[in-house]
């Protein structure tokens, strides 16, 4: 079972609140959903796992790369084999098209979607992930060649029976130039037609829009997606070169987006606190990224002036300081920054222990800020709740 229903949009922009209703319960968005690659929430146990409402788990690394699958289908599916009464999402496998392939081959980095200077490696390496008409073949670590397909994703995320799945595509890379972005499309267009076939779960697919960052396929793109019997629309990257560019594709799509106004919309791969603003602000209900799992892990944390890297020296706090001041996640509620920076200089094993102290902050954190968005909007001063959460929030590493 899955609906969803928009409860309130904002009077000067496209921000707007929902329900998402799935067997297990009612979502509210805005919504954030984090990291769940290979059905764990790396670091978490299980009671710190209650506490999430959202995780997207992979095709590729659960269905193709490893065989948990078998697990998975014996136990009834994700929710149940993780034990988790929350939203899931599977990730079709089309972002690791292009994380084994073109992100190796052109030596990108792939958070955001965003090529960056800094983020371009002067290493290239080999590619991994040769494209046919009818799917992808991976070379994995041991050299074995493995196939996906719209096919074999669909039958996959069925198995794994998460809430929501995704049409198979190809993300494309932001080097890929105007005439390989649109036969690249034109494939995945013929993908999506035949995910839609081969389903036959009641679960969510949501089609994804492509085109790189060229308008008219964009364009292209979001018309054919909602000319289809899609449950819901995903933007994919790549989003061209910063943020500005960012807000540039979802401006061309937005119009295309308010002619199905009954499906939820998905941001993928796409998370940084200014992002958010800038995709709810353009009807964005939903979003997955990594950092605040994978920044934990790497010992930073996010506070409402910046994001503190804790593994630095440098920074005084004083004694009995929290990590933010008045959060009411169970790290800070425990601990003080200053005991968690003695973990983190300790060794093995409190530092996995101060990395699950650290996740559960930064999760608490983000599905705070969702919740006061959310509100923001309800009451009608999201413009104003933007102003004044980026007027204070400094993005720097300390
Ligand atoms: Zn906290």
């Amino acid at each position: 079972m899955f609906e969803f229903k928009e409860e309130k949009r904002s009077k000067f922009c496209g921000a707007r609140v929902g329900i998402i209703k799935t067997e297990y319960g009612e979502f509210e968005t805005p919504l954030y959903v984090f990291a769940g690659t290979d059905a764990e929430i790396r670091t978490l146990d299980k009671k710190s796992l209650k506490e999430v409402k959202a995780l997207v788990a992979n095709t590729y690394h659960l269905g193709v790369r490893t065989n948990k699958i078998k697990e998975m289908e014996k136990s009834g599916g994700l929710h149940k084999y993780m034990n988790f009464k929350g939203l899931i999402m599977t990730d079709s496998g089309g972002f690791q098209v292009f994380s084994y392939g073109f992100s190796r081959e052109h030596g990108i980095g792939k958070i955001g979607f965003f090529p960056g200077k800094s983020k371009v490696k002067t290493v290239k390496e080999e590619n991994l992930a040769q494209i046919t008409e009818k799917g992808v073949f991976f070379k994995d670590e041991s050299g074995k060649k493995k196939f996906l397909g719209p096919e074999e994703s669909i039958k996959i995320q069925e198995k794994l029976g998460a809430d929501i799945i995704l049409a198979f595509d190809e993300c494309t890379s932001p080097f890929h130039e105007y005439e390989y972005t649109k036969k690249s499309l034109e494939r995945t267009n013929r993908w999506a037609k035949k995910c839609l076939k081969i389903k036959k779960s009641g679960q969510a697919l949501y089609g994804i829009i492509q085109g790189g960052f060229f308008k008219d396929l964009r364009e292209e793109s979001a018309r054919f997606i909602n000319s289809l019997d899609f449950q819901g629309i995903a933007v994919g990257g790549p989003l061209g070169k910063d943020r500005s560019d960012m807000i540039q594709v979802l401006d061309w799509i937005q119009p295309f987006l308010e002619e199905k106004p009954e499906l939820p919309r998905h941001m993928l791969g796409i998370g940084k606190p200014e992002d958010l603003f800038c995709g709810i602000e353009r009807g964005m209900d939903t979003f997955d990224c990594v950092i605040p799992t994978r920044e934990a892990r790497h010992g930073s944390v996010y506070t409402k002036n910046r994001r503190i890297d804790l593994t630095r020296g440098s920074m005084k706090f004083k004694k009995g300081e929290r990590i933010e001041k008045k959060c009411l996640c169970q790290t800070c509620l425990d601990f003080s920054v200053l005991e968690l920076r003695e973990m983190i200089k300790s060794e093995n094993p409190r530092k996995t222990e101060v990395a699950k102290l650290l996740t559960v902050h930064n999760i608490f954190w983000f599905q705070n800020l969702m919740d006061k968005i959310r509100k923001s909007i309800l009451e009608g001063k999201f413009k104003e709740f933007k102003k004044e959460f980026l007027k204070e929030y400094i993005r720097k590493i300390i």
